[in-house]
C-alpha cells in the first residue's frame, strides 16, 4: 500500500470489503498495510468516483460520504486518515512501512507477527501481492510483495486471512485458479475464497472456526456490491440482475470542496444578493493569492452555479439573472 492510494475507487472497493467482513462477523481485525514509499506515478489518482454519488455511494454510502470528508478535509492523503475517520470500526493497525532488506524484514515481519497476537484476521495489503519468481525476499522493491513464508507463518499462528493481490497482465481466471492453488498449498485446511475486480483480487482463507463465514460473505458481496465484485465459487450464479440495497444519497463534502477560514468563505455562507458558497478546491483563483470558490445563485428557478475569488464572495452578483461580472473556472 502507498499513502498516494488512499481514498482512490479501487480504496473504496477494499475498505467496502473489510467493512462488509465486520458487519457479518464480530472478528478482531489486523489491518496490516505492507506500507511503501509513495512514487511519482499517477497510481491512485482515479478520484471522479467521489463527485458522482448517484452510482458510487449506494454500494456503503456511510463509508463513501466518509471518504469524500477524509479527502476533503485538506489533510495529507495517507493511511492514517484511514485510521483516524473510524471508518474500519475498532481494527487495529500495523502501519509500519516494508523494508527491502533481508534482516530488515525479518524484524518487520515479527513486529508484524506480535502486532496480531490478539487478532483472528489480518489483513494483508502488498503493493503487487503475493511473491513473483523473479523476486527474491530481500531483493530491491521485494517490499511490494507478501511471502508465502509468511502467509504461512501467520496461519501456523491461526490467523484467518484476506489478502490483497494486483492482477498481473495475464488471464484473470486462470491467475485466481494458480494463485489459490498456491495458497491452498501453504494454508493447510484453510477454506478459500476470492473476491476480484477487473484489476484486484482479493484471497479469502479461513480457518476451520471461520469457514462458516465464506457462505456468508459471498453472499453480502453479491447484495451490497453488485457488479462491483465478482466471486469466485459463483462466477456462474447470474448476477447480473442485482440491485444495490442502499440508496445513494448526497454528501455534505461531496466533490472535495471544502470551506475557507473565515465567515464568508465558508461552505453554506448565503450573501446579500442571494449567492451561496459551496466551496473551494485549492484551484487558484484570478486575484493574487485568491482561490477560486463555487457559487449558486438562490434566485428562484436561476440556480445558476460560477466561480468567484474568495474576497468577492460577500458582494458577489449571479453573472446570468444580477448582471454580476462573469464567472471564473473553479
Ligand atoms: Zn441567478
Amino acid at each position: 500500500m502507498k499513502n498516494q492510494y488512499v481514498g482512490d475507487i479501487n480504496d473504496y472497493r477494499k475498505y467496502g470489503l473489510i467493512r462488509l467482513i465486520q458487519s457479518v462477523a464480530n472478528l478482531n481485525i489486523l489491518i496490516a498495510w505492507m506500507l511503501t514509499p509513495d512514487d511519482d506515478s499517477n497510481d491512485g489518482n482515479i478520484l471522479e468516483y467521489l463527485q458522482q454519488s448517484l452510482k458510487w455511494s449506494l454500494f456503503d454510502s456511510e463509508l463513501y460520504c466518509a471518504l469524500n470528508d477524509a479527502l476533503s478535509s485538506g489533510s495529507t492523503r495517507g493511511v492514517s486518515l484511514i485510521e483516524r475517520s473510524g471508518i474500519l470500526g475498532k481494527a487495529n493497525y500495523f502501519s509500519v512501512i516494508v523494508p527491502d532488506d533481508l534482516d530488515d524484514r525479518t524484524q518487520w515481519f515479527e513486529d508484524l507477527v506480535l502486532a496480531s497476537a490478539d487478532a483472528d484476521f489480518v489483513f494483508l495489503d502488498p503493493d503487487n501481492g503475493l511473491e513473483i519468481k523473479s523476486k527474491a525476499i530481500g531483493a530491491k522493491y521485494s517490499s511490494k510483495f507478501l511471502y508465502y513464508s509468511e502467509v504461512e507463518a501467520l496461519w501456523r499462528k491461526g490467523k484467518s486471512l484476506l489478502i490483497y493481490q494486483h492482477f498481473p497482465h495475464v488471464k484473470r481466471s486462470q491467475y485466481i485458479a494458480q494463485r489459490a492453488n498456491d495458497l491452498q498449498m501453504h494454508t493447510k485446511g484453510a477454506t478459500v475464497e476470492v473476491f476480484f475486480t477487473p484489476h484486484v483480487a482479493f484471497f479469502l482463507l479461513l480457518q476451520k472456526e471461520h469457514a462458516g463465514l465464506k457462505e456468508q460473505i459471498g453472499n453480502e458481496v453479491l447484495a451490497r456490491w453488485p457488479h462491483q465484485f465478482g466471486v469466485w465459487s459463483r462466477e456462474n450464479l447470474g448476477i447480473e440482475n442485482k440491485k444495490a440495497r442502499e440508496v445513494a444519497v448526497k454528501c455534505e463534502s461531496e466533490g472535495g470542496f471544502k470551506s475557507g477560514s473565515t465567515k464568508t468563505t465558508a461552505i453554506g455562507y448565503i450573501n446579500r444578493n442571494n449567492q451561496k458558497n459551496l466551496g473551494h478546491r485549492n484551484k487558484p483563483g484570478t486575484d493574487h493569492g485568491q482561490v477560486a470558490y463555487k457559487m449558486q445563485c438562490q434566485i428562484n428557478q436561476c440556480g445558476h452555479k460560477y466561480g468567484s475569488n474568495g474576497t468577492d464572495i460577500f458582494q458577489r452578483k449571479c453573472p446570468k439573472c444580477q448582471s454580476g461580472l462573469p464567472g471564473i473556472d473553479y
